[in-house]
């Protein structure tokens, strides 16, 4: 039934999708279904459709905040892809919520906007970015974002101004609300010069470069640094660097990442962070609060 629907409508989609390459951990999952809308009339419609008939879906961006815990979704997985645009008009930038961040970053720096420097090594889209609030060095979306637009429960066009999207850390209205979806974002940057903007965001990949393991596949930093503490320091005083199940390791390198060693699956990385949340709070009586999420 759903695949007639995306027959009819010339959809792309793919049936029994694999997963491995939409989730940064690499975890070999799979979802009934993967679709990709060509402009927001097709969200609309397949939303529509999928709301009447019931069936269970979710938006998807680059997968890099998230643990995907079921080998198999009998879901539809919504990308957003192809709305890849970005306008750029004077010092007001406009991209869709298919749009890589890094693209973002790098494209506005070569025309000599400062803003989104912090972006230059989170590898999310524009949409969930927007919703998740993504931000480095004491800098986040919510301090370029000024208006998103967004799907509403209803199914209408609506923007949200910056005030109005409730944004804290790593936190929104957008990421409390899941039936709400961004479609597309404006921020207004700064006039600098791109020569100083390209050289901070490249001593900033460097240094990360140095300090994380980027050889490895992994969600980014798993915890939230509790108050006035670094997660990672806890962990590595708990000794758990390298601790491994089934393939999910904390990493050597950084102990506030999980890597995916070798074939690892969801289940098996979350047991690692149960493992890691418990001898934490055993030693330090620390609850440690998880950045990524869980996709259930
Ligand atoms: C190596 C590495 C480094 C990282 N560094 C950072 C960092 O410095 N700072 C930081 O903040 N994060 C960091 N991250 C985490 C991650 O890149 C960000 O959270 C990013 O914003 C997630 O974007 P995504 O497109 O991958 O979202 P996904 O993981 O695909 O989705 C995250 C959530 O957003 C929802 N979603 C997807 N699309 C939309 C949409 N259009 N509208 C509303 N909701 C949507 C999804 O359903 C899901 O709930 C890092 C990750 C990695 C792997």
């Amino acid at each position: 039934m759903i695949k007639d629907f995306f027959k009819l409508n010339n959809y792309e989609f793919i049936e029994d999708a694999p997963l491995v390459n939409h989730n940064t951990y690499h975890v070999k999952s799979k979802a009934k279904f993967l679709v990709y809308p060509n402009n927001i009339d097709d969200v609309i419609n397949i939303l529509k459709f999928l709301k009447d008939n019931n069936f269970e879906y979710i938006f998807l961006g680059n997968g890099s905040n998230i643990i995907l815990s079921k080998d198999y979704y009998d879901k539809v997985f919504i990308k957003l892809d192809k709305l890849n645009y970005i306008k750029i008009d004077n010092n007001i930038v406009t991209a869709g919520a298919g749009v890589s961040l890094i693209k973002l970053a790098l494209d506005t720096a070569l025309n000599n906007l400062s803003g989104l420097e912090f972006a230059c090594a989170i590898p999310g889209l524009v949409g969930a970015s927007v919703a998740m609030n993504a931000g480095a060095y004491k800098s986040s979306i919510s301090d370029v974002l000024v208006s998103a637009k967004v799907l509403n429960d209803k199914l209408e066009v609506v923007t949200f101004n910056n005030s109005n999207l409730e944004y804290e850390y790593r936190d929104s209205f957008l990421k409390k609300h899941k039936e709400y979806v961004c479609l597309e974002a404006t921020f207004k940057l700064e006039n600098k010069d791109s020569e100083e903007i390209l050289n901070l965001m490249s001593s900033r990949q460097e240094r990360r470069l140095d300090t994380q393991p980027l050889s490895y596949p992994s969600a980014g930093s798993v915890f939230r640094n509790p108050p006035n503490l670094y997660a990672g320091e806890l962990i590595e005083k708990c000794n758990l660097k390298k601790t491994n199940i089934n393939g999910a390791e904390v990493s050597e390198k950084h102990a506030n990442f999980i890597i995916n060693k070798d074939g690892a699956s969801g289940s098996d990385i979350i047991k690692l962070i149960e493992l890691v949340k418990n001898k934490v709070k055993d030693k330090y009586d620390v609850d440690l609060i998880l950045e990524q999420e869980i996709i259930k």
